[in-house]
C-alpha cells in the first residue's frame, strides 16, 4: 500500500495539539493520540462510505511527492528556547506561534515529546522563564567585578524608555550586557531617575554601588542629576560581600561619563541651526532643519 493510501485516514482527522488527540471532521468525536489504526476502524465502523469514496478518489489521483519518515533528537527545553528566540531575538511577532504551518511543522514534535503546544497564549510563561535563568547568570557573573553602566532615554508621544547596559572585564575580554529596557511611568526627573535605576537595575541585579566604576549617558540635566543623587548617597561604607573589591580597588564615586556621540550630535545640530540661520539671513529657504 502506498504511504499516502496508507494515511489516508488523516484526511478525516483534525489534531488536537491541547488534548494530544485526533477529532474526527465529520461526528467531531474525540480520540485520543494518533493511532491510524484506532482512526481507520472508526471511518469503517462509523463513515464507510466516505471513506470509500476518498480511496477511490486517491486511486485516480495523479501520484504525489513520496513523504519519508524522518528522526530526529530533541528535548523540550531546546524547544521551548527555540520558540522564545523566535519572539525576542528574532522579533517574529506573537501570532506566528498560532499560524497553521508553524503548527504543522511542530504538531508531531510537541506530540512526541510529550508537552503541551507553545502559543502565543503561553509563551510569556516561557519568556520569563528564560529571562530568570539569563538574569541569574548576569548576576553570578558580574559579582566582584567593576561594571561599567551606559544608560539613554528614548521619549516619543508622551512615552518614556529607559535602557542600561552594563560593561565588565572577563576573560581578557570586555562583555556588554543588557540589564534591562524599561517604560517610564513618573516624570523624568533626576530623583525619579536615580529611584528607578536603583531598585531597578542596581538593587535588583544584585550590584553595589561601590562596584560602579562609571555610568555613561547623554547630556540631559535629569540623567546627570540621578547620576549625582546616587552618589551622593554611595559613600556608606562596604558591607562583608564588597571587601573582596574595596581591597582591589578603591572606587569613590561613579564616574559620569558624557557619551561622545551625543555630544557631537548636539553640535551637529547647533551647527546645522546656525547654518540655517546664515542661510536666510542670505535669501535663501532652506527646509528640514
Ligand atoms: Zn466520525
Amino acid at each position: 500500500m502506498s504511504r499516502k493510501k496508507h494515511n489516508i485516514q488523516r484526511n478525516f482527522f483534525d489534531c488536537v495539539l491541547e488534548r494530544n488527540g485526533s477529532v474526527c471532521k465529520i461526528c467531531r468525536r474525540v480520540f485520543k493520540g494518533n493511532y491510524l489504526t484506532n482512526l481507520k476502524r472508526h471511518l469503517i465502523e462509523e463513515h464507510k462510505s466516505q471513506y470509500e469514496s476518498e480511496l477511490r478518489g486517491l486511486e485516480r489521483s495523479e501520484p504525489v511527492e513520496k513523504k519519508k519518515k524522518v528522526s530526529v533528537t530533541f528535548g523540550s527545553n531546546e524547544v521551548k528556547d527555540a520558540c522564545v528566540q523566535l519572539v525576542t531575538t528574532e522579533k517574529m511577532p506573537f501570532a506566528l506561534l498560532d499560524t497553521e504551518p508553524f503548527k504543522k511543522l511542530t504538531c508531531q514534535i510537541f506530540s512526541g515529546l510529550n508537552m503541551g503546544p507553545i502559543t502565543s497564549r503561553n509563551i510569556m510563561e516561557h519568556v520569563a522563564e528564560k529571562y530568570k535563568t539569563v538574569k541569574a547568570s548576569i548576576i553570578k557573573a558580574m559579582t566582584h567585578k567593576l561594571i561599567s553602566l551606559k544608560l539613554d532615554i528614548a521619549s516619543r508621544h508622551s512615552r518614556g524608555i529607559l535602557g542600561v547596559n552594563a560593561q565588565y572585564y572577563e576573560d581578557n575580554s570586555i562583555k556588554v550586557v543588557t540589564l534591562a529596557i524599561i517604560e517610564l511611568n513618573k516624570k523624568h526627573t533626576g530623583a525619579n531617575l536615580s529611584a528607578e535605576i536603583e531598585s531597578t537595575f542596581i538593587e535588583d541585579f544584585s550590584l553595589t554601588k561601590s562596584q560602579i566604576y562609571s555610568v555613561t549617558s547623554d547630556n540631559g540635566g535629569n540623567i546627570i542629576k540621578s547620576i549625582e543623587i546616587l552618589n551622593e548617597d554611595s559613600d556608606d561604607s562596604a558591607d562583608d560581600d564588597e571587601e573582596e573589591l574595596e581591597t582591589q580597588v578603591n572606587v569613590c564615586s561613579m564616574a559620569s561619563v558624557k557619551c561622545a556621540a551625543h555630544t557631537q550630535l548636539v553640535q551637529v545640530m547647533l551647527f546645522l541651526r546656525r547654518l540655517a540661520s546664515w542661510l536666510k539671513l542670505c535669501g535663501h529657504q532652506p527646509t528640514g532643519l
